[in-house]
C-alpha cells in the first residue's frame, strides 16, 4: 500500500481534465487567461477574501506576499522550525532575514511564547505555518502582532479550508499563501500556488510582481519575478476546486475512522479536531524506525513530515534559535496514509497492519 498516490485522485476527474485540456489547447490563450481569472475569483471567495492572485507556487506566493507587504532587505521575519524548507526560502528570496523559532509540541505549529521571546524592532512579519492541516494559535499571534505592529502572512500550503474559531485560515493576516503541488489537498498537475488578500494595494503590487514587475504605466519601478499561473493548471484547479469541501470532508471521515479503529492506541494519535483538514495524519511513536520497518515488511509505506527541522539545513543553521521541541518531535512523528482515494481501497488492510505495529511500540 502506497503512502499517497495523486494519480488515484486525478483518475476520478480524468474525463473532465481531458476535455478541459482540449478546450484550453484550442483557446489560443495559455497564461493568465480566463481560467486563471475564474480560479482567482472562486478561490478567494471560497476562503473568504477579496482578492486572489494565481502564482507559480506557494514559495513564490510567500515571497511576493512579503514583498508586497513592504518587507525589505534586512527586515526580520519570524517563522517555525518545523515546516517545509520552502517557507525559509521564501523569506530569503524576499531579501529578509528568517528568525526560526520553536514549536508548541501540542499543535506542532509555531509557539506564540517563542515568538514573543524574539520580537525586536527589526521584526516586521511573522509567517505562521498551519502544519498538517491544523491551524496555529492565531489569537495569541494576532495579539502579539497588533501590540508590535508586525504583519502576518500565513503559510496555508497544508491547510486549504482549515478553520480557526470558525474562520478559514489565510484570512487572519494581511495575506495568505497556498500551494497546489500535486500531493496537497487541492492539487494541480504540476506546480501552482496562490496568494489571497483583502488589501487592494497588496493585490495590485502582487499582480505587478508576478509579471516581472511591469506596472500599469508599462514601467518597471520594482523588479519582480516570473511567477504567472498557466491556463492548464488553473483549468484543472477549477475542476477540482468545485470538489474541495468534499475532499476535505473525506479526509475528516478517515481521521475519525482511524480514531475509532485505533482507540486503544489513543496516546499516539493526533487530536480529532474540528477545523483541521488533515493534510497529514501524523502519529507520535517512541520507536519510529522499528515501526516504519515493520509496517514496510507487512506491505505498508509510511511518510515522515518532517524527518528534519530547519536546523538540519546547513545554510539555515545561522537563522535558528534553540528549537528543542521541534527536534524532539521530528524524531517521533510518522504520517499514515490519509489521502481518501488510497484509504477507499485499503483501509481495513492498513488498520490491521497498524495494529500489529503499534502493539510492538
Ligand atoms: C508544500 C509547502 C510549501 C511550498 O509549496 P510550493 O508550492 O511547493 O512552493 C510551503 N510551505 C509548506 C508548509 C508546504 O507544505
Amino acid at each position: 500500500v502506497k503512502y499517497a498516490s495523486p494519480v488515484l485522485k486525478f483518475g476520478k476527474y480524468k474525463s473532465q481534465l481531458i476535455s478541459k485540456f482540449v478546450e484550453i489547447l484550442q483557446s489560443d490563450s495559455y497564461i493568465l487567461g480566463n481560467e486563471v481569472h475564474k480560479f482567482e475569483k472562486s478561490f478567494s471567495e471560497l476562503i473568504g477574501s477579496k482578492y486572489g492572485i494565481g502564482l507559480n507556487s506557494c514559495t513564490d506566493a510567500l515571497t511576493i506576499g512579503l514583498r508586497a507587504a513592504g518587507i525589505i532587505a534586512g527586515d526580520q521575519v519570524i517563522t517555525s522550525a518545523l515546516t517545509a524548507p520552502a517557507t525559509i526560502i521564501s523569506i530569503l528570496n524576499s531579501g529578509a532575514i528568517p528568525v526560526i523559532v520553536d514549536i508548541n509540541s501540542e499543535t506542532k505549529c509555531i509557539s506564540p511564547k517563542e515568538i514573543e521571546k524574539y520580537i525586536n524592532k527589526e521584526t516586521k512579519a511573522i509567517i505562521p505555518v498551519h502544519l498538517h492541516g491544523f491551524p496555529a494559535e492565531m489569537q495569541e499571534i494576532i495579539d502579539l502582532c497588533k501590540e508590535n505592529q508586525i504583519k502576518i502572512i500565513e503559510d496555508c500550503a497544508q491547510s486549504i479550508g482549515a478553520t480557526y474559531k470558525g474562520k478559514k485560515v489565510g484570512t487572519f493576516g494581511i495575506a495568505g499563501a497556498f500551494s497546489f503541488y500535486p500531493t496537497k489537498n487541492l492539487s494541480a498537475l504540476g506546480d501552482a500556488g496562490a496568494l489571497i488578500t483583502d488589501d487592494y494595494e497588496i493585490y495590485k503590487t502582487a499582480v505587478t510582481l508576478r509579471n516581472y514587475g511591469i506596472d500599469q504605466d508599462w514601467d518597471i519601478k520594482i523588479p519582480g519575478f516570473n511567477s504567472r499561473l498557466d491556463e492548464f493548471h488553473a483549468g484543472f484547479l477549477n475542476i477540482m476546486l468545485a470538489d474541495i469541501e468534499n475532499l476535505n470532508q473525506r479526509r475528516w471521515h478517515y481521521a475519525n475512522q482511524y480514531h475509532k479503529e485505533l482507540s486503544e492506541f489513543n496516546e499516539y494519535l493526533p487530536p480529532l479536531q474540528e477545523g483541521s483538514v488533515y493534510h497529514q495524519f501524523s502519529l507520535k511513536v517512541p520507536k519510529r524506525e522499528k515501526f516504519i520497518a515493520q509496517a514496510k515488511q507487512l506491505g505498508l509505506e509510511l511518510g515522515i513530515h518532517y524527518p528534519f527541522t530547519m536546523k538540519s539545513f546547513t545554510s539555515f543553521q545561522k537563522f535558528c534559535k534553540p528549537i528543542p521541541e521541534a527536534e524532539k518531535l521530528s524524531k517521533k512523528i510518522v504520517s499514515l496514509p490519509i489521502q481518501p482515494e488510497v484509504l477507499d481501497i485499503n483501509f481495513p488492510k492498513i488498520v490491521s497492519i497498524l495494529k500489529r505495529c503499534l502493539e510492538n511500540q
